[in-house]
């Protein structure tokens, strides 16, 4: 029997392993059928051409637990080892600065497995002795058995094993028992061995019979050899595609869109198909992932560093040997073929998408919906992709027909440019709430968006940054004249009694609450438009869309109410007629008021035409006085016109009429308020 040393530095490194690989003890099996699978091709590369003699006979994997043993078994029939070969390949796992190499590394465990070749040690994670039992295919080669406790000593003599191949034999160790539980081991085998190109076998089939389960004599194999990203496009049908998308998320019901076979071989090698869920909302999102993949090895669903993050919303696998898969997300993201790899996939989305949008608009627009979220997502953080996206991203209108925003800018450049030639999209985000305002819109001819996606307030306003002369304007957002400003508007002809008379009506009258600002505008709009519109400023309701998405400086503008203009047409016969009945009503309170007023007034401007010479620290006492206390007196007798405007709009039904008319319009009139207003039409009628 040979006894000897592990080739590594004086500190011996299974404590390493053990405490610096904690978090990621069960990758051990990923690691030992790895190599099981490896020796496995490699055995079948050798004998396809000639070199490996006989019969391959049986070369599937066998994973076996013995409980009473507490021993885990991985065994192949690959081209197994010598007793040399034990000694080049596991003894001398020689590296130099162990420990410096470990420092470096202490909060990246698995960077030590793989990235230098520890696969084999992983076993130490979990195990307080291992051994190997291993025939070489070479003619008369004699079998090994290598033993080591997890002290730099192991011992290696001549055994005999009837069978070519290897087995790698785990003691667990105490901490580790659940790595004795058949769940637990079928269920790691299941997500890190389901691809593998070698099958996978783990106990027997079972199913129900007679009112249980036993198992049956078939091998329960847990992979499929030949998953469909590794097969050419040419030989796979749709079907298989979908049904390999079902293979890869059993739990997800949904059929994909479409998806995208990738398959790349310089300057980096990778393969894949990338799959387009429906993603319906937010939540949907990130309950399945793509899977990342190393020859057929899985190793990891978390591929925010290796793909944009938008492209992650995408479902399926990519497999590439390429991508340093056990080192930490900085170093990942800064890595030159991950960098080509993300710009690659990238791209190749983007010319998947525009070949549908070329060739199968149709079925395109049918499915825009369901990819708008994701290509916004893209639009909005990834430069390029923008770029790409923008002659095939859509904006659907009111109608459900869609364009692209070079079509719209065509379509629309005449009807739509306002006067200082800025082209005015507009649009709703709520069809019914707005619909009074979408039929004027139309009447004018103009064409209305529908825009109530999740990221539509963000897209818009990245498109006018984009696009110099171009506004999003929301159809509610000002009056059918103001929306699109043709040519300067008809100027209001009240005097300014008058235009308080109304202010001040309509002022007292419209809802009052902590959500929402009611300001009263007047504006002549001509005889043929609506008596009242209510109308949102368009900067303002916009910083609060986007601000539902932010933290920070933007959630300022969420926690600011609701603004509305409430416009009165002047031109409109109705608020004419309005304004003379308020006049008359008011006039036997207001008109000694206003006399009152005119007199204060005079004071006040004969007492600031006395002062205007003085500077102010040169004014007495009293004349500072005099001038505080006119105008408080002034302030008194506004507040009392505004008073008797008040009192006298309480009961005006035609003032009511107007005000419930512009907020119905708005879809804003709801509750006792709705029912009012029914009961007030039923009177006027
Ligand atoms: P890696 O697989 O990254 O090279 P390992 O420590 O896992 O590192 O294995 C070291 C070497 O030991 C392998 O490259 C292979 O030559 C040999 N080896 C490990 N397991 C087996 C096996 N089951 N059959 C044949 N050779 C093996």
């Amino acid at each position: 029997m040979a006894k000897g040393n592990i080739g590594v530095t004086s500190e011996n490194i299974f404590p390493v392993i053990k405490k610096f690989l904690y978090s990621d003890h069960e990758i051990f099996l990923r690691e030992l059928v790895s190599n099981a699978v490896d020796a496995t091709q490699k055995l079948r590369t050798l004998a396809s051409v000639g070199e490996a003699k006989g019969e391959l006979g049986d070369t599937k994997v066998y994973i076996t637990i013995d409980k009473d043993k507490k021993t885990l078994t991985v065994s192949d029939h690959g081209i197994g080892m010598t007793a040399e070969e034990v000694d080049k390949y596991i003894n001398q796992i020689a590296f130099s600065g162990a420990e410096e190499f470990v420092n470096k590394y202490k909060d990246q465990a698995a960077a030590i497995i793989g990235h230098f070749g520890l696969g084999f040690y992983s076993a130490f994670m979990v195990s307080s002795k291992v051994e190997i039992f291993s025939l070489s295919y070479k003619e008369d080669a004699k079998a090994v058995h290598w033993s080591c406790d997890g002290s730099p000593e192991y011992t290696m003599e001549e055994t005999i094993k009837a069978e070519r191949g290897t087995d790698i034999v785990l003691h667990i160790d105490d901490e580790n028992l659940d790595f004795l539980e058949d769940s637990k081991i079928e269920g790691l085998l299941k997500k890190y061995c389901k691809f593998l190109p070698v099958e996978i076998v783990f106990g027997k089939k079972k199913e129900w019979k007679d009112g249980r389960e036993q198992e049956t004599d078939e091998d329960n194999i847990i992979n499929d050899t030949n998953p469909a990203w590794t097969r050419k496009p040419a030989d796979l049908t749709e079907e298989d595609y979908t049904n390999f998308y079902h293979e890869l998320y059993p739990m997800q019901y949904d059929e994909p869109l479409f998806h995208i076979h990738l398959n790349v071989d310089y300057p980096f090698h990778l393969t894949g198909i990338l799959y387009f869920p429906r993603i319906k909302n937010n939540l949907d999102v990130h309950r399945q992932k793509i899977q990342l993949y190393c020859n057929q090895v899985f190793v990891t669903d978390e591929i925010e560093n290796i793909v944009p993050e938008y492209l992650t919303l995408l479902h399926g696998v990519l497999d590439s040997p390429d991508i340093p898969l056990n080192v930490s997300r900085s170093y990942l993201q800064a890595d030159q073929n991950v960098k080509k790899i993300s710009s690659h996939i990238t791209k190749k989305v983007a010319d998947k998408l525009q070949e549908i949008f070329k060739n199968e608009r149709e079925d395109f627009e049918k499915k825009w919906n369901d990819i708008k979220l994701f290509i916004q997502y893209g639009m909005l953080s990834d430069e390029k992709f923008y770029e790409r996206a923008n002659s095939f991203a859509l904006f659907e209108n009111v109608d459900g027909k869609y364009f692209t925003l070079d079509e719209l800018k065509e379509q629309l450049k005449d009807k739509q440019t306002d006067k200082d030639g800025n082209l005015i999209l507009l649009y709703t985000q709520d069809k019914d709430a707005t619909y009074a305002y979408i039929e004027r819109a139309k009447q004018k001819g103009y064409e209305v968006l529908l825009l109530n996606g999740e990221l539509d307030v963000h897209a818009i306003s990245q498109a006018e940054q984009k696009n110099e002369k171009l506004r999003f304007v929301r159809v509610d957002s000002d009056t059918i004249e103001n929306l699109i400003k043709k040519e300067e508007q008809a100027k209001v002809e009240l005097t300014e009694q008058q235009q308080d008379a109304l202010r001040f009506s309509f002022t007292a009258e419209l809802p009052k609450n902590d959500k929402e600002n009611y300001t009263v505008t007047l504006e002549a709009l001509g005889e043929q438009e609506l008596p009242v519109v209510l109308t949102q400023n368009e900067f303002m309701r916009r910083m609060r869309d986007m601000s539902k998405h932010q933290q920070g400086m933007m959630s300022f503008y969420g926690s600011m109410p609701d603004n509305y203009n409430f416009v009165l047409n002047t031109s409109h016969q109705k608020v004419q007629a309005l304004l003379q009945d308020i006049q008359k009503a008011t006039q036997a309170q207001v008109e000694p008021l206003l006399d009152k007023l005119a007199e204060q007034q005079k004071q006040e401007n004969e007492l600031k035409e006395a002062q205007k010479d003085k500077k102010q620290d040169e004014l007495t006492e009293e004349e500072k006085k005099a001038v505080t206390e006119i105008t408080k007196q002034i302030a008194a007798t506004k507040n009392d016109i505004q008073k008797v405007y008040a009192d006298n709009a309480k009961d005006n039904q035609q003032l009511h009429q107007l005000i419930d008319i512009a907020l119905l319009a708005a879809g804003k009139l709801q509750g006792e308020a709705l029912a009012k207003f029914v009961n007030r039409s039923v009177e006027l009628l």
